[in-house]
Formats: C-alpha cells, sequence, structure tokens
C-alpha cells in the first residue's frame, strides 16, 4: 500500500478513481460508480472509520480542491485510499458491484488457484474479517473451496475488510451456474509407486464414506454436488443400483475388518489412523 504515495502528488485531482484502478497493486479492485460514491445513504458510518473523511471523498470523487503542504495532502490521500477500500467492499455486493467483479474473475485477474488438481481455477478475494486493520486480503478458490495467500507481496497488504467475507460467496448465490463442480480428485502420496499406509488407509475410507453418502442421496433422489463418474475407482459397479449397493456395504465391511487388525480403528465415524502398518 505504499508504493503508489509519491508519484500520485502530480495527478491526484483528475479523474483519482482511474489512477487508483491503474495502479501497481490494486488489480484488485474494480471501479466504484460516480452514483454510488456520490449517494450519502452508500457512506453511512464512514465518517467516523476515515481521518479528513470529507477531503478523502472529495479526492475520491475529484472535487478536492484545497492548498495544503505535502504532508497533509499525503495524508489525506492515505485516506482516500481508505475509504475507497471501504466502500468499495459496499459496493462489489451490489447488482453493478457483482458484475465487475465478475468480469474480473473470468479474466482472471485476482489470480488462479495454487493447487496442481483444481487446474488454474480463478480466484476470488476475499476478507476473513469486516472490521478493517484485521486481517489481509486472501483468495478464494471455489473448485477445492479453501483460501490462499496472494502471490505478490503488493497484493498480500491490501486489508481483506475491503472485499469482506461475504461478497465471494454472494458472487455464487447471484450466479450459481458459475459454482464450478467439486472436485474429487486429489493427490495420493506415493512411495516409489506404493500408496503411503496411513494417508491411503484415510483417503479409501473418505473415499467411501462419500460414495456412500451419494448413493444414499441419489436414492432420495437429492442432488450431492458430486459430478457422477467422477471418482474412477469406484465407478465400475456404476451400472446396476441393487448390486452396487451391495458392493460397495461388502466393501466398506470388509474395509472396517481389514483395518482393525492394522491398528486404524473408527469411533463415532471419524477415522483414527493409529500405528502405520
Ligand atoms: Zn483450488
Amino acid at each position: 500500500m505504499d508504493d503508489y504515495g509519491s508519484e500520485s502528488d502530480s495527478d491526484y485531482t483528475s479523474y483519482w478513481r482511474d489512477w487508483f484502478i491503474s495502479s501497481r497493486g490494486n488489480e484488485y479492485f474494480c471501479e466504484i460508480d460516480e452514483e454510488y460514491l456520490t449517494d450519502r445513504f452508500n457512506l453511512t458510518g464512514l465518517n467516523t472509520e476515515v481521518q479528513y473523511y470529507q477531503y478523502a471523498l472529495d479526492l475520491v470523487t475529484d472535487v478536492f480542491d484545497l492548498d495544503c503542504d505535502d504532508e497533509m495532502r499525503e495524508t489525506i490521500e492515505k485516506s482516500a485510499r481508505h475509504l475507497y477500500g471501504l466502500v468499495h467492499a459496499r459496493y462489489i455486493v451490489t447488482t453493478r458491484g457483482l458484475a465487475k467483479m465478475l468480469e474480473k474473475y473470468k479474466k482472471a485477474d485476482f489470480g488462479k488457484c495454487p493447487r496442481v488438481m483444481c487446474n488454474s481455477h480463478p480466484l476470488l478475494p476475499m476478507g476473513l474479517s469486516d472490521i478493517p486493520n484485521l486481517k489481509p486480503v486472501k483468495l478464494y478458490c471455489a473448485r477445492c473451496e479453501d483460501i490462499y495467500n496472494p502471490k505478490s507481496s503488493r497484493h498480500a497488504s491490501i486489508d481483506g475488510a475491503y472485499f469482506g467475507t461475504s461478497f465471494h460467496n454472494i458472487l455464487f448465490q447471484v450466479y450459481p451456474a458459475l459454482i464450478p463442480p467439486k472436485s474429487t480428485e486429489r493427490y495420493v502420496p506415493r512411495v516409489y509407486g506404493f500408496k503411503v499406509h496411513a494417508a491411503a488407509a484415510l483417503v479409501r475410507w473418505q473415499n467411501l464414506m462419500r460414495e456412500d453418502m451419494r448413493r444414499r442421496l441419489r436414492k432420495m433422489e437429492v442432488e450431492s454436488g458430486f459430478k457422477d463418474g467422477e471418482d474412477e475407482d469406484l465407478d465400475e459397479a456404476e451400472d446396476d443400483d441393487g448390486e452396487e449397493d451391495e458392493e460397495l456395504q461388502q466393501q466398506i465391511a470388509e474395509y472396517r475388518g481389514a483395518n482393525q487388525h492394522h491398528g486404524t480403528s473408527f469411533t463415532g465415524g471419524e477415522p483414527h489412523v493409529g500405528s502405520v502398518a
């Protein structure tokens, strides 16, 4: 957040938002509409949150007209960036704001998921708190449903409250067609081709439980969110539902029996991987 202080002084009077959006490190922000910024209702409560609120707002809306020294100007500039961020968090959950952020998401302006199995799925910025100055921005991947630190230090220092804790979830509520299919593909640790026992046991157990749940949901005709035929290991018996069901239950029973001898026990539905056999 410190990079654009000095070079900003010369052109701060014209099109402040254009300059802000195009500054290096501000790629996560979209441009807030003039109308949104000039509607006082949208800014409720921010006057106590931002130092020199009125000057900062004047600067953001390009009507700043105060003769002051450089130090004061820099303070107001800093306030303006903070104000823009706080308004940004409110703006991006409006219809217009969501549409703008969606465009950026489609262009992968927020980066791509670093997880190999996510195949470069685009990320969305998010906050871990709605209160400013607590947590920096994180990036959310809708495919693995996990969050990541931004790669660049310029992005890593942006306040998470400028995006908020709800925006990324609201986006998928408003545009449900964008929810990616759940990924069941994952990395299995191996040593020279052999699955590492403890991790492999856990993965097998989780796969069986998921398949069992899917089967039950399908019977009740509830959409599980998992794509059919995504899991290679368990798809061999997909044709006949009854047969498949029995086979699965047998697999689970066998699996439980086998693992008791290996020091892996299951209590209350949770796996406890004891010793590595
Ligand atoms: Zn991911």
